[in-house]
């Protein structure tokens, strides 16, 4: 059995991500900077707030929105950002955006 496909073949579009979508990454980061009393603010166009790995009393944490809603999380005093996202109750996988996967039809 062939697949008729003469005038329409199967058309792959790349879903785009959406505001909201971009934006979750960022609002869990700054959701558990906030639990843990780093004291989140905006910051031109990211984020500061405090370190939870080191005793932080000036905002060393930078926070910025990369692309497709990737956080990009760094301490300017040198910490590690795993160490960072282990005080955070985070994973790696929580500075990405969350992808929709969708299924698509599959011959
Ligand atoms: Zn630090």
């Amino acid at each position: 059995m062939k697949p008729d496909s003469t005038t329409h073949g199967p058309s792959v579009s790349i879903p785009v991500l959406k505001d909201f979508e971009t934006n979750s990454a960022v609002r869990r980061v700054l959701d558990a900077l906030q639990g843990e009393g780093c004291a989140p603010r905006k910051n031109g166009r990211g984020w500061q707030a405090r370190c939870p790995t080191h005793h932080d009393r000036h905002p060393s944490l930078s926070l910025v929105e990369g692309r497709e809603g990737r956080v990009l999380l760094r301490c300017w005093a040198g910490c590690d950002t795993g160490a960072v996202l282990q005080a955070l109750g985070l994973r790696w996988p929580d500075l990405f955006a969350v992808r929709r996967v969708r299924t698509n039809r599959l011959p």
